[in-house]
């Protein structure tokens, strides 16, 4: 199955306590595509500023991702600056400039229509909303957004969650969408809005799984060497939609599955800066860190 994906492309200015990258590539579509494109073939919708630099695209070309529908619009490409502080969780969010982004209006290609899978990555959700009523009936629909669109245009997130059958966000962001402390409690007041399934990520901690009656807890796996987590809900997102669509089931235990592919891209993308390490990743890469995340956490069922 292939993906279709909207969302932001990106420069990026980064800070953390292990250092800083000016102007990099980013973004919630580019993070999520590059790692979805090890599972399958991605087709992206977004826009980018005349600035942005040639080498990103031809990149992002080389890989199993069809840019047919990444516009570039006059005027500058979308841009964030972050700082991190030593326990690396949520960022500082300095400066979001939407440039491009606020004037972008997503057409598809028409050879964009019929994708088994819609992933609206993290942006206006007026925009996703735009994606959403020019597709053909996806199999699944999935979102992810932020505490910037929850404030900022909470009316029409509300919409648009309506068309939606997978949501995921992390931790603060849930309880702030729910207006809920309770995790619990928050997942039910959020699947209410639209969306059956949810995903919360609870950063280096894992991620929690809703559906139905079931819970499921997806590890997240001891790291040494984090530099940048910038891009590993997107990632995460990648990971878990991208194997979602070359399992082409959705039943509770292929989601289950597909958040431990979800961590365990999003456990590589933090290793490097912007998605540096995703370009020299490999599939064995990949298949091993799974079975490392398998024995973290498997244990015997208790014979008394
Ligand atoms: P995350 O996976 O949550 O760490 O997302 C990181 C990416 O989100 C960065 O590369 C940013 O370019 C992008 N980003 C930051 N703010 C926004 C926003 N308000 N809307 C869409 N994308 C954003």
């Amino acid at each position: 199955m292939s993906i279709l994906v909207t969302g932001t492309v990106a420069l990026d200015s980064i800070e953390t306590p292990f250092g800083k990258k000016e102007r990099c590539l980013g973004g919630s579509a580019t993070h999520f595509s590059m790692s979805a494109s090890f599972f399958s073939q991605i087709n992206l919708v977004a826009v980018v500023g005349e600035d942005f630099p040639k080498e990103h695209i031809e990149m992002l070309s080389e890989r199993n991702i069809n840019l047919d529908g990444l516009k570039t619009e006059k005027g500058k490409t979308f841009f964030w600056e972050g700082r991190y502080d030593f326990d690396l969780s949520n960022p500082q969010t300095l400066k979001t400039e939407l440039n491009v982004l606020e004037v972008f209006n997503p057409i598809l290609p028409d050879n964009y229509k019929d994708n088994d899978i819609l992933f609206l990555a993290n942006v206006d959700p007026v925009l996703q909303l735009k994606v959403i009523k020019q597709v053909n009936k996806p199999k699944l629909v999935a979102l992810d957004t932020m505490n910037f669109w929850i404030e900022g245009k909470n009316a029409e997130l509300k919409e648009t969650l309506k068309y939606i059958d997978v949501l995921t966000i992390n931790e603060g962001e849930a309880r702030l969408l729910a207006n809920e402390s309770n995790l619990l409690k928050a997942s039910k007041i959020i699947r209410e809005m639209g969306p059956k399934t949810l995903v919360i990520k609870q950063g280096e901690y894992g991620a929690l799984l809703f559906q139905d009656d079931h819970i499921f807890s997806a590890p997240g796996l001891p790291l040494e060497d984090i530099k940048d987590p910038t891009g590993a809900g997107d990632s995460f997102a990648g990971g878990m939609m991208g194997y979602l669509a070359k399992k082409g089931s959705f039943e509770f235990d292929d989601f289950k599955q597909a958040i431990i592919f979800g961590s365990v891209m999003a456990s590589f993308n933090v290793t490097e800066f912007s998605c540096d390490r995703l370009k020299t990743l490999t599939t064995e890469d990949i298949f091993d860190r799974y079975q490392q995340f398998r024995s973290l956490s498997c244990f015997e069922e208790i014979t008394i």
